[in-house]
C-alpha cells in the first residue's frame, strides 16, 4: 500500500514538536522554495493559477495587451497612422512591421525588468509572447485555403535582428532583440544570423525627438563583412524550396524588441536592402517587434 503523505500542518502536533532543528530548518527551507516557485515574477503574488506564459500568473495574464487588430497594415499599429500615409512607398525599406503588445506601464515594467536590469526571469515569458506574434503573423500571410500551398506563400528564409553597438553589449551583457530572435528561431526551427553590426553608438533613442531619432540613425548600421557569401547561401537554400518565380529572392525576419517611430527598422532594413541589390539578391524584409509604443 502507497504511504499517506502528511503537509507540516496536518502533522501530529506531538511528532512536530518532537523533530530536531535540522528538520525544522529542511522543513521550512522547502516551504520557502516551493513558495518561490509559486510566486508570480510581475504581480510577486503568491498563487497556483500560471499562465501559458513563464512565471505569469492568469490575472497578470489577462492584461497583456495583445494587439488584435491593426489599422495600419504597414507598421502594425493598431490606431489610425498619419505617419505611413506621409510616407512615400520609394522610402519603405521593409514589407511591414507586426508588433506583439501595445507598450502600456505593465508591459514597460516587464520589458524594462529583461532589458535594463537584466531579469533573466522575463526572456521566456517575453520569448513566448513574441512566438504567439511570429504564429499571429505566419498566419496572416499565409491566407487561408487556395490553389497554392500555404509554404509557398510566405517562409522566413533568415531571422535576424536589430544589433547593439558594442559599448551597449559591454552595459547589458547581451542584446535583447537578439534573444527575443533566437527564441522565434529555436521554436520554428528557423536560422537565426546576425546580418548587421552597429559601429557607433548612436545614445539612447528614448531621449530624442523624432528628427533627431531619424538623422542619428543614418549610417548607424552595417552589414557584417560575410554578408555577400551569406546571401548566396541562402539564395541557394531558398531557391531548393521555390519556384523560378522566386529566384534571387530572400525573406527576412528583422527583430527588435520596442517600435517607436520605425526609424531604427527602416535604417536596418536600409542597409541590409542596399547591400543585397548590389548582391543582386532581392530582400523581402518583414519586421516583427515586441510591443508598438
Ligand atoms: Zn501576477
Ligand atoms: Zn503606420
Amino acid at each position: 500500500m502507497k504511504p499517506k503523505t502528511m503537509s507540516v500542518r496536518k502533522l501530529p502536533r506531538k511528532v512536530y514538536s518532537g523533530m530536531g532543528m535540522i528538520s525544522k530548518t529542511r522543513l521550512f527551507m522547502n516551504w520557502l522554495l516551493h513558495r518561490q516557485s509559486q510566486t508570480c515574477i510581475s504581480c510577486n503574488t503568491l498563487t497556483g493559477h500560471f499562465s501559458e506564459y513563464s512565471g505569469i500568473c492568469t490575472s497578470c495574464s489577462v492584461q497583456i495587451p495583445w494587439i488584435y487588430k491593426i489599422r495600419c497594415v504597414h507598421c502594425g499599429r493598431p490606431t489610425f497612422c498619419p505617419d505611413c500615409l506621409r510616407l512615400v512607398p520609394s522610402a519603405r525599406y521593409y514589407v511591414c512591421n507586426r508588433s506583439a503588445i501595445s507598450y502600456t506601464p505593465m508591459m514597460r515594467e516587464w520589458i524594462g525588468q529583461f532589458k535594463y536590469r537584466g531579469n533573466e526571469k522575463y526572456a521566456s515569458a517575453l520569448g513566448e509572447i513574441m512566438n504567439r506574434a511570429y504564429r499571429a503573423m505566419r498566419h496572416e500571410f499565409t491566407g487561408r485555403g487556395g490553389s497554392v500551398p500555404k509554404r509557398s506563400l510566405w517562409n522566413v528564409d533568415v531571422v535576424t535582428c536589430v544589433p547593439v553597438s558594442e559599448t551597449r553589449l559591454a552595459e547589458r551583457g547581451f542584446n535583447q532583440a537578439q534573444v527575443l530572435a533566437e527564441e522565434i528561431a529555436r521554436r520554428n526551427k528557423l536560422p537565426f544570423v546576425s546580418l548587421l553590426a552597429r559601429p557607433q553608438d548612436t545614445g539612447k533613442q528614448s531621449f530624442k525627438t523624432k528628427k533627431e531619432r531619424i538623422s542619428s540613425m543614418d549610417n548607424a548600421f552595417a552589414v557584417i563583412p560575410d554578408m555577400a557569401k551569406l546571401l548566396k547561401s541562402l539564395v541557394l537554400k531558398a531557391d531548393s524550396r521555390y519556384t523560378s518565380a522566386r529566384m534571387q529572392s530572400v525573406t527576412v525576419l528583422l527583430v527588435d524588441d520596442i517600435y517607436t517611430t520605425g526609424s531604427t527598422l527602416q535604417a536596418c532594413a536600409r542597409v541590409l536592402g542596399e547591400e543585397a541589390a548590389e548582391q543582386g539578391v532581392h530582400l523581402a524584409i518583414f519586421c516583427l517587434t515586441l510591443a508598438r509604443s
